[in-house]
Parts: C-alpha cells; structure tokens; sequence
C-alpha cells in the first residue's frame, strides 16, 4: 500500500518538536508525498504556540519541494463536554483540525466522561478528524468511539507513533481498537505523529497493524490526496448544515 498523504505533523512551533515546515516538507518530497498536514499543537499546551501562529498561517505557501501543505491544528479537547483550544474564529481559518485528548490540557476523568469528550469533539462539525485514541492516559471506551467514526464518517487515526512507542497497554488499546474499526468499517487516517522531519511519512507500524486487522483500503482515507481534499471539501461544506 503506497501512502501519498501525513496529515499528523509538527514542527519547530510545537514547542517540543525539532524541524522546520522546510525540513519536513523536503523529507516528504523526498519520500514521495504529496499533502503533508502541517498540525502543530493547540495553544494550551505547555510550549505551544500561541493564537498568533494559528492567525497568521494564510501566509504560509501552498506547495514547498512540490509537496501540498495543508496548514492546521492538533487541538486540544479541554473539557468533558469536548471543546477544544482555538476559538471558533480561528477553527474556520484551519485547512486541517485534528482533535485530541492530551496530559495537561485534558481534566481527566471516568472512562463514561473520557469517551462523551472525545465523541463531542468529533461530533463538532470544525473537527476534521480525531487522533490517537489508543494512547493509555485516559481510557476510552475503543468500541463506541469505532461505531461512531462509521456513524459519523469522522475518521480516527491509527497513529504510528503509538505504535513504534512499544508500551504494552498502549499497542493492546491500539490492536483492539483497529480491530472495532474492521468490524464497524469507520474511515481512518494513518498519521505519523512526526515531531522530526525522519518521522514524516513514517507508517510501518500502522499499516503493519491495519493488514492484521481486516481494516480495508477502502477505509483509509490518506492513501490518496485527492480522498483526503473531497473529504474536507465535504466536510466543510456540512458545517452549514450541522450549525
Ligand atoms: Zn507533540
Ligand atoms: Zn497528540
């Protein structure tokens, strides 16, 4: 399977994140990418930046190194009832919005609390897809969060980075929940999570995981860009319709 799109990257902004927008989109050109998400974390984590970069992206080029960059936001989820950290005003702005649970951003709470949070995120008609849900910090109720990525056709990340991070409870939530994903048939995305321009397009682990699974290519939506671009194209088209 040849993977032309990472939607999942950060850079020199996060905070704790190494290379340049230029470094990672050349490694990307280099591997033969197409569209490189460019998702640097929302503004309440500690180190990252602040409202000013997510104001001022429209200034960043369309192509770098022949590679399309989709500028965006790995938001944060804040609260149970799911909001995220950049202000609707600044969600429109976003070519791409990810959302996800994170230490220090996130309250915590029981996994009934956990799950309605990061369902509310997805249900948000700014969010464009959800990450990492098999990380262990916060439990999850894996199978309904599967069964609603396929209700709401919001694709779930199979997050590389997990994978290759190896502790065990996290590769356990990672195979059962790619396995929820072939039985209810959710799109996905396959992200690297790169925070250094080597990890772009980095995807051996999940695509390892997404073959055992039974997921079908037909449910992965950053196999081609032009998937990827009608799915936002879509999805934004929706937000009128949801709000
Ligand atoms: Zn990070
Ligand atoms: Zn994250």
């Amino acid at each position: 399977m040849k993977m032309l799109v990472d939607l999942h990257t950060h850079t020199i902004s996060s905070g704790h994140a190494y290379s340049t927008i230029s470094e990672n989109a050349l490694a990307a050109s280099r591997k033969g990418l197409q569209l490189l998400g460019m998702t640097d974390h929302g503004p309440s984590m500690l180190g990252a930046p602040s409202l000013y970069h997510f104001g001022n992206l429209a200034i960043m080029p369309e192509e770098l190194y022949g590679v399309r960059i989709l500028p965006g936001v790995e938001a944060n989820i804040i609260s149970h009832e799911g909001e995220l950290d950049l202000p609707i005003n600044y969600l429109t702005r976003m070519k791409l919005v990810l959302a996800g649970l994170h230490v220090q951003c996130y309250p915590g709470g029981t996994i009934e609390q956990n799950t309605q949070a990061y369902i509310k995120a997805m249900e948000n008609p700014f969010t464009d897809m959800m990450v990492h849900p098999g990380r262990p910090e916060f439990e999850l109720d894996l199978e309904k969060i599967a069964y609603m990525s396929a209700q709401l056709q919001v694709p779930v990340e199979i997050n590389n980075s997990s994978l290759a991070a190896g502790k065990k409870e996290t590769q356990e939530n990672c195979h059962r929940f790619a396995s929820y994903m072939a039985k209810y048939k959710g799109p996905i995305i396959i992200g690297s999570d790169a925070h250094f321009w080597d990890r772009v397009g980095v995807f051996d682990r999940s695509l390892q995981l997404v073959e055992d699974a039974g997921i079908l290519e037909d449910q992965i939506l950053n196999i081609s860009p032009q998937r990827v671009l009608d799915y936002l194209q879509d999805r934004r088209r929706r937000r009128f319709t949801t709000i």
